[in-house]
């Protein structure tokens, strides 16, 4: 909780005008020193405090002496940082990360990230960028995601976030399911990469980290988009076999988990393939357009159609006149 409040007072400043309706201290909480939300030191009475008080009597500059009795070292300084625009009339909080003032998700979650990387606690390291350039369908490159971020719900984290469960892999019921066990050493999860074609990938010594996360980054970081992308798809598919066994008692062959992830990604890839041919099919069409004829002229355009197999064709005439309009057609 104090993480996001942290963000938000991060990213907003008063614009202050008289100064009336801003409260200084309505919050017995300080940002501290360390990052960290800290009670005010302050006397209670501190807490009534408007801007009005803190500025000087007759004009609009901070009283720099009433300041610093008034607070501690870091929140004076930070106080007398806001600047005291004489343009402006209006006492409102304006966000700072954009132009308008106003906040809107994206700066917001920018905002976050910028401070996350900055944060020791919060930043893994690692090669997040190969993880999205992978290609494959988002909902696989969302759970290599979910992996290297700790957050898949395996049988050992569950434990770790104190919910109740049995430890054992419910997929071969031999070894405590973690991370690196349900992908990597289930024998399961093993004989499905060779009917995945992904064998001599994920058998490379290159591969053997002792955690899945660090397994998963190197092989990002130095395979092509298209490999990380069915290994990818192919960690999707195992999972997916793993849930559809727990919830649903299905039980898949590990050559049925191996050849569904290459059926997947290989649909995934020809389609999308298709969608990006046909938007740059798009753009050349627009280039062609129909014209007028000439004056006095009658332009008729033809189109005829086959239909394989069925030994039958089909016709259409348009005849258009020189403003473009319609004059008569047929079709056979
Ligand atoms: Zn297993």
């Amino acid at each position: 909780m104090w993480q996001a409040r942290q963000i938000l007072s991060l990213g907003c400043r008063w614009r202050i005008g008289s100064g009336d309706n801003i409260r200084v201290m309505h919050d017995p909480w300080l940002c501290g020193s360390a990052n960290r939300w800290v009670p005010s030191p302050q006397p209670a009475g501190v807490y009534q405090l408007s801007v009005r008080d803190l500025l000087h009597e007759n004009y609009k500059a901070w009283n720099i002496g009433k300041v610093r009795n008034l607070f501690s070292r870091n929140v004076a300084e930070k106080i007398l940082e806001t600047p005291l625009v004489s343009s402006v009339r209006e006492d409102k909080v304006v966000w700072e990360e954009e132009r308008n003032g106003c906040y809107s998700v994206k700066s917001g979650y920018k905002l976050a990230m910028r401070y996350l990387i900055g944060s020791d606690k919060y930043h893994v390291m690692g090669n997040w960028n190969g993880i999205w350039k992978a290609q494959a369908p988002h909902k696989a490159r969302h759970l290599l995601w979910c992996l290297c971020r700790g957050c898949l719900p395996t049988r050992s984290r569950l434990l770790e976030r104190r919910v109740k469960c049995t430890l054992n892999c419910p997929v071969c019921d031999e070894e405590i399911e973690d991370e690196l066990h349900i992908f990597f050493k289930c024998a399961v999860a093993r004989d499905s990469w060779s009917a995945a074609g992904l064998s001599s990938v994920l058998h490379n010594a290159t591969y053997q980290q002792t955690n899945a996360m660090d397994r998963i980054f190197a092989v990002c970081g130095n395979e092509s988009s298209d490999i990380v992308g069915r290994v990818a798809m192919l960690l999707w598919c195992i999972w997916h076999n793993r849930n559809d066994k727990l919830w649903n008692d299905n039980v898949q062959l590990p050559r049925q988990i191996g050849r569904n992830a290459f059926d997947a990604r290989n649909d995934w890839y020809s389609v999308h393939k298709l969608q990006s041919n046909n938007v740059s099919g798009t753009t050349k069409a627009d280039l062609v357009r129909w014209e007028k004829p000439a004056l006095d002229w009658v332009k008729c355009n033809v189109d005829v159609a086959f239909v394989s197999g069925s030994g039958r064709t089909s016709m259409g005439l348009c005849f258009r006149d020189s403003s473009g309009h319609f004059m008569a057609g047929m079709r056979q």
